[in-house]
This record gives C-alpha cells, sequence and structure tokens, in this order.
C-alpha cells in the first residue's frame, strides 16, 4: 500500500469500485441476493408463509402426540416418522407455541397419503396439505401435522 488514495468508480448497486474495469463488470452482471444458506431460506419462508419457528425436537408425529417414537437402532423403519410423507422432515412451533411437523415430499402416491393421514388421525393428529413448500418451492408439497 503506498498510501496513495485510488479513485473509486460508482456500480450500478451505489457501491464504489477502485476501478473503472471493475465498475464495468458489475454493470453487465445481474443483482442477485446475498448468499445464504439453503437451511436459512427453508427456515425464513417457514417463518414467513407458516408463522413457524424451528425447534430441534426429534421430528416424529409419535413425539407430537405425546407417545415415544419406536426407530431403534434394530428396526429404524418401523415407526411412523419413517414414512415417504416425511421427506425433509422438520419440528417447529406455531405462532402460540404449538408443535408442529412438516414433511416435504417431492411426490406422494395416493396410497402412501392416505395410509399416512389414516395412521395420523389414529394418534389424534390432524394433517393439513399445503403448497407453499419452503423446502424447494414449486417442487414440493409440505404436510403439517399438528394435534387436534
Ligand atoms: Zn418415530
Amino acid at each position: 500500500m503506498t498510501g496513495k488514495p485510488q479513485p473509486t468508480y460508482p456500480g450500478p448497486d451505489g457501491r464504489r469500485y477502485a476501478s473503472r474495469k471493475n465498475a464495468a463488470i458489475r454493470a453487465t452482471a445481474t443483482p442477485q441476493p446475498a448468499p445464504t444458506d439453503t437451511r436459512t431460506e427453508w427456515t425464513q419462508r417457514a417463518r414467513q408463509w407458516h408463522g413457524l419457528h424451528p425447534t430441534t425436537a426429534r421430528p416424529c408425529p409419535r413425539l407430537i402426540a405425546g407417545k415415544r417414537c419406536l426407530t431403534t437402532g434394530n428396526n429404524p423403519d418401523t415407526c411412523l416418522c419413517q414414512h415417504p410423507a416425511l421427506d425433509h422432515p422438520r419440528r417447529w412451533t406455531d405462532k402460540d407455541g404449538h408443535p408442529v411437523l412438516t414433511g416435504e415430499p417431492y411426490s406422494l402416491d395416493g396410497t402412501d397419503l392416505t395410509g399416512f393421514i389414516t395412521a395420523c388421525q389414529a394418534l389424534d393428529l390432524t394433517v393439513t396439505l399445503s403448497g407453499r413448500s419452503p423446502w424447494n418451492p414449486g417442487s414440493t408439497v409440505m404436510l403439517l401435522i399438528r394435534r387436534r
């Protein structure tokens, strides 16, 4: 550094760049939003669209119902939380502090969907479908599981 001040040139974003070349490159670039990670975007959309706040609780419908998860090391597929409806499973609380479990599958056939809803109803849980899925919007559907 010589200590000599570098001339700066304004870019389209209002920031000043140290050379005309950089300012010209920035002028042709499409403005990009600040980079965020996928999990952060997922959380932000869930909050904005559904008023959900993330928790670290285990994403199992049986736990929402006040029962214990049946997944064990020897039989990992024996609990409802292993159902294909619970792709990208995550636990949240709603604006009233009630627990919510979400699953966001890319697709789900009718048999799997009705089987999952029937199993949730047997646990006294409700299942709501939303087309506004915070995980990969436009490609996934969201199931919200709550206590009745
Ligand atoms: Zn479970």
